[in-house]
């Protein structure tokens, strides 16, 4: 073991916020967090462009990958990098917990005074790492890189992320800046906001705008996927869409609760007005088809609301079960023995 980078864990499970040790002068000035899902074919080549991008910008690094459950050559693949160069780390999953979670697990393990997130297959381009050292040497804690274009994407998928940008936009409590993703720098301070945070459903873009700190954003081409898909469909993204926008916004459950307003006053004015028919005219027509309508109209406002307070319901379920965020089955280059950093 490289004795700049041994360290240690009081436990094998983390999610809750521990008091840091004091920062001690050997750990790196910087860590790449990378999480890592099935990446094998990718990993060496991106090893290799960070090595390049990064001689010369920093005093000293570490590359801590989160094996996300993987289940090819992955975490073989990490063991071997770990062997050629210790700065080089992971943590492996006990099974696929996410990407959200992968990153909050990296952000655990990061020593660095800042810490960049940046995905494995080289959509994120390493070179743009020095425009992001120079803005957090300028005092912006909250470095976020912003793509210029959404090249590789379906229209279809494009369309939908403006949308979703323009619902959180008008509906989220926290404004989130577009086109940031994941691929950003975060100074330590706000590592440590960010690892504070309790959160299980963790829809991290909101997480990163709802730290603050002095942000700024540096514009990056995203390049087209190394090897391997993407691994996130349809069905994927419009759940991660709803997590974000109901772990920072109530505005769909006022939705459910005034159009259930309106609707109750709009039937009462309709009884009303049916009655005064009756009463003066009589009635020509049994109100068969009137009276199916409502009933399907009301009950489908009902279970929409319904469901929406289920899903509150759902997430504070899965708060309230405080499991631990994830379960780490094993730790590539981390030494166990010494307590100097928690977790
Ligand atoms: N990833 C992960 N866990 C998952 C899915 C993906 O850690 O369950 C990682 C993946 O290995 C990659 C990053 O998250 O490093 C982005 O994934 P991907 O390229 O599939 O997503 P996209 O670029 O389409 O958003
Ligand atoms: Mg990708």
């Amino acid at each position: 073991m490289h004795p700049q980078f041994e360290r240690s864990f009081v436990t094998d499970i983390g999610s809750q916020p521990v008091q840091r040790a004091p920062r001690a002068s050997r750990w790196p000035e910087l860590s790449i967090v990378v999480p890592v899902h099935n990446e094998a074919d990718n990993l060496a080549l991106l090893v290799e462009r960070l090595r390049t991008a990064l001689t010369g910008e920093v005093a000293s690094w570490e590359i801590v990958f989160v094996d996300d459950g993987s289940r090819d050559e992955t975490l073989a693949v990490i063991r071997d990098l770990n062997a050629a160069d210790p700065r080089i780390s992971a943590v492996s999953f006990s099974r696929n917990f996410g990407k959200e979670i992968a990153i909050a697990a990296g952000l655990d393990h990061a020593l660095g005074d800042a810490v960049i997130i940046m995905d494995a297959d080289l959509q994120h381009p390493p070179e743009t790492i020095p425009a992001f050292l120079a803005k957090w040497r300028e005092g912006y804690l909250n470095v976020y890189g912003q793509r210029t274009d959404r090249e590789g994407e379906t229209r279809m998928k494009r369309g939908f992320a403006k949308l979703f940008y323009r619902i959180f936009g008008y509906f989220g409590e926290t404004p989130l800046p577009e086109g940031a993703g994941d691929f950003r720098l975060l100074d330590r301070k706000a590592v440590d906001a960010l690892r504070a945070l309790p959160e299980r459903a963790r829809f991290s873009k909101g997480l990163y705008a709802w730290v603050g700190f002095r942000s700024a954003g540096v514009p990056f081409h995203v390049a087209e996927r190394e090897h391997g898909q993407s691994k996130f469909k349809y069905r994927k993204l419009f759940s991660f869409a709803f997590d974000g926008l109901s772990s920072f916004s109530t505005v769909p459950l006022k939705i459910a609760t005034w159009s259930g307003a309106i609707i109750a006053v709009i039937a009462t004015l309709s009884a009303v007005y049916f009655m005064l028919r009756t009463l003066l005219f009589g009635t020509d027509l049994p109100g068969f088809p009137s009276l199916i309508v409502s009933i399907m109209f009301f009950s489908g406002i009902q279970l929409v609301s319904l469901g929406m307070i289920g899903e509150y319901v759902g997430r504070i379920f899965a708060e309230v079960k405080r499991r631990p965020l994830y379960l780490i089955g094993e730790r590539v280059g981390f030494d166990a023995r010494t307590v100097d950093h928690p977790r």
